[in-house]
């Protein structure tokens, strides 16, 4: 019996084994273990990946939402809508710097942040929309910022999935106001600990990321404002610059799994296959299926015993957990979101897929769906 898990940090690790090796390595020799020349040298790739003038570092995904909300003066008395499906870590950003969330629904068909929704979402206390390019595809920003526009709204894309993906030939960050990135170990761009960043085009923005992630000062003494304790550390700094120039070719080999899935998969009548907008160049973080909620978790049971791991990306939407069921002046109606939670399963995709790999793994799928 074969063992697919649902990535292979291990494969790619010995796929670049010496540059890593010699990367980490140097940075010891150096040592020097915050700041320095690594984290800027990543900075600087990172913002020229994404085609942006700016790069601010930070500690992980999660501390960048929390970065962005500061930065933008969103606080007490505000509101942010968020999608209620999503990691959860979209929604406790806004959350713990004192703003309420205010959830909105996703669209069936891409299990993207729905821009109707968001609309009737708004009210007055509305101040940013935190849209999320979930499993690696992003949401319509055409739709997404001319609705930000008409009512005066910031504009976070959480894009801790979706590292390198397009709309309309645009990546994160050009038509919000930022976007976030983890590099959290399984994400497209994963560090060997925690991670994260964010990139925009406002100069200004930048400026006060740099700070508020760095105890607020640009220089050793010079404390402007209350900031916190946020870096990206110069290890992971190190890592990463050797792991983003081999990224698009990872996203590449990705996007060829999922062709391969689509082929074997796309007639199994009581599965559906992930949809891809035609103006979105989808980067697959998560290639997820949906298949009946009555038999979701006997099939994940079916897959497990056959040695193939697989995720459920979330098994609840983020309003029906106990972290956030305290929200009674809110509507619990997301339907769209909770059918997903329900009927969700993440295939195995990674870079270092074989063909053979897949064509195992839909096998038991077809045996599955056949008896
Ligand atoms: C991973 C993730 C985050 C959080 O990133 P961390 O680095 O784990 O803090 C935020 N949002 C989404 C959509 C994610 O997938």
């Amino acid at each position: 019996m074969q063992q697919i898990p649902l990535v292979d940090l291990k494969a790619q690790y010995h796929s670049i084994k010496n540059e890593i090796d010699q990367a980490v390595l140097q940075c010891i020799e150096n040592g020097r273990f915050i700041g320095g020349e690594p984290v800027l040298r990543f900075e600087e790739q990172m913002a020229g990946f994404c085609n942006l003038p700016y790069c601010a570092g930070c500690g992980n995904g999660t501390d960048a939402l929390e970065i962005s909300l500061k930065a933008l003066g969103i606080g007490k008395g505000d509101e942010v809508i968020v999608p209620a499906m999503t990691f959860i870590a979209s929604a406790e950003a806004v959350v713990n710097v004192g703003a309420e969330v205010k959830f909105c629904d996703i669209s069936g068909d891409t299990c993207l942040i729905d821009p109707l929704a968001v609309e009737k979402a708004i009210t007055p206390k509305t101040k940013a929309v935190i849209a999320v390019h979930l499993y690696g595809q992003m949401a319509d920003m055409e739709q997404i910022s001319k609705i930000a526009k008409e009512n005066n709204l910031f504009v976070i894309e959480d894009s801790a999935q979706a590292i390198g993906a397009k709309f309309n030939g645009k990546g994160p960050g050009h038509y919000g106001d930022l976007a976030t990135f983890s590099f959290f170990p399984g994400k497209n761009l994963g560090a060997y600990g925690d991670a994260g960043a964010m990139v925009t085009k406002d100069e200004h923005l930048y400026a006060t990321f740099k700070k508020i992630a760095n105890h607020g000062r640009l220089d050793k003494f010079g404390h402007e404002m209350v900031g916190r304790n946020s870096r990206l550390d110069t290890l992971q700094a190190s890592i990463l610059s050797v792991k983003i120039k081999y990224l698009e070719q990872w996203t590449r080999k990705r996007q060829e799994c999922t062709l391969i899935y689509t082929q074997l998969l796309g007639k199994l009548k009581n599965l559906t296959i992930p949809k891809v907008h035609p103006q979105a160049n989808h980067v697959f973080h998560l290639f997820v299926i949906r298949v009946d909620a009555a038999f979701r978790d006997q099939l994940v049971k079916f897959l497990q015993s056959k040695g193939i791991s697989t995720g459920v990306h979330y098994p609840q939407a983020v309003h029906e957990t106990n972290a956030f069921n305290d929200m009674a002046h809110q509507s619990k109606d997301f339907p769209e979101a909770s059918l997903l939670a329900s009927e969700c399963i993440s295939l195995p995709i990674y870079p270092e897929m074989t063909k053979s790999q897949i064509e195992y793994v839909c096998s038991y799928l077809q045996e599955f769906f056949n008896d």
